[in-house]
């Protein structure tokens, strides 16, 4: 179904590389890796193959952006397709759909659910992590707060037993990238220090901790702040909380959730200037509905009403997940929020793919990594996306 683009060349555009903009950039493809970005004055003819300038497949995509291939490290699902229940179809019906709104690499989230059905769910995402599908596999819940328990089942929280963190790993069998905690509930240090030792990034929220037991799981390994300032106590002056400990912390990446709806365009400047470009990544946490519409939807066992793309719990109200995909946050961190679009890239793709270890492949750029592109208008809306060199959505001329 894909057209593979055997060896392409993407001429014209403004190409991000990890050096900065490059007006009137180049990149070629071929064999689904880079083989050459920057600017269209380099020495070329070594790696394309094919001779000058008639070789097929070049693009002129003069007025466009060429950024890396999106990585999200926290999503639930879309396409009407969730993580947590679907079957091997409805998932990659799922990441197809935000592979088509430039997400190249994609993390499975769950949400809380019992210790067996989640362990079984683990062994069946592993499969398409080996696959390549997915990214690898993040546990939300059940080891969270029932304070700010958020979409999650009241009913089935637990303590983060290291012994029942650890029945997940082995579940998922490698592929667990992240997990989920509130670390200030018993046996929460003890888990973070396992992830650790496991090579599993330990991310702190759905959590009610003060400002000092945050940051003993920091100093314990903690390294990612779950959907910063949701579901966490708010920033307060005299009991500052998780916020200040997870945002002036060099050792932590917060994630945001630039919909509009999660977080105020005030709070994500704030948090975006306190941390810094190099510690902040986008996510979605989308849930079914994202890139699919409104409608009554499951969240694990919790239903969920979707009107006018916002998701909230039928019952109680709270928001459950959103309906973004990350092209949508991009297009909002450039027009509304008005950083630099150096700055977006880093935090959608270099961080969260340095984040996950897979930085040698993703996340930029470079000749010899994926050839996971994302192609913007002067708009910044989706005209194309390569993934491991073929067209998820092809551009088409003259647009
Ligand atoms: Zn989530």
């Amino acid at each position: 179904m894909a057209a593979r683009a055997e060896s392409t060349v993407l001429a014209g555009a403004r190409v991000v590389l990890p050096t900065g903009i490059v007006e009137n950039g180049r990149v070629s493809v071929e064999g689904g890796r880079i083989t050459e970005a920057g600017p269209a004055a380099s020495s070329v003819g070594d790696t394309t193959g094919s001779s000058g300038a008639t070789a097929p497949g070049t693009l002129d995509l003069t007025g466009h952006w060429v950024v890396p291939g999106f990585v999200d490290m926290h999503n639930h699902g879309g396409g009407g397709a969730s993580f947590t229940s679907g079957g091997a179809d409805d998932v990659l019906k799922g990441v197809r759909t935000h592979q088509e709104h430039g997400t190249t690499t994609l993390v499975a989230s769950t949400v809380t659910g019992e210790m067996d059905f989640l362990a079984q769910r683990a062994g069946f995402l592993s499969e398409l992590v080996e696959q390549g599908d997915l990214a690898g596999i993040h546990f939300e819940g059940p080891f969270i707060s029932p304070c700010r328990k958020g979409a999650h089942s009241e009913a089935l929280l637990r303590d983060p037993d290291p012994a029942e963190v650890r029945k997940l790993l082995d579940a998922a069998r490698g592929t667990a990238r992240m997990v989920t905690l509130a670390t200030e509930l018993p046996g929460g240090i003890d888990s973070v220090r396992l992830l650790v030792e496991h090579g599993v990034i330990a991310a702190i929220g759905h959590t009610d901790a003060t400002y000092e037991q945050t940051v003993e799981a920091i100093d314990a390994g903690a390294t990612v702040a779950t959907h910063l300032f949701n579901a966490m106590p708010p920033l307060g002056h005299r009991a500052p909380g998780p916020i200040a400990a997870l945002l002036e912390d060099e050792r932590i990446t917060v994630e945001l959730i630039n919909d509009g709806t999660h977080l105020h365009p005030a709070a994500l400047e704030l948090a975006f200037h306190r941390a810094g470009a190099g510690r902040v990544a986008f996510i979605t946490d989308a849930m079914d509905a994202a890139g699919f519409g409104d409608g009554v939807y499951q969240l694990g066992p919790l239903e969920v009403e979707v009107k006018d793309g916002v998701a909230r719990l039928a019952v109680g109200g709270s928001i459950a997940g959103s309906t973004l995909t990350l092209d949508t946050a991009f297009r909002r961190a450039a027009t509304i929020d008005r950083l630099p679009v150096t700055d977006i890239v880093r935090a959608i793709s270099a961080n969260p793919a340095k984040l996950l270890g897979v930085d040698d492949r993703v996340g930029s750029l470079e000749a010899g990594k994926d050839a996971d592109l994302v192609i913007l208008d002067a708009d910044f809306a989706i005209a194309g996306v390569l993934r491991k060199g073929e067209w998820v959505v092809e551009p088409q001329p003259g647009r």
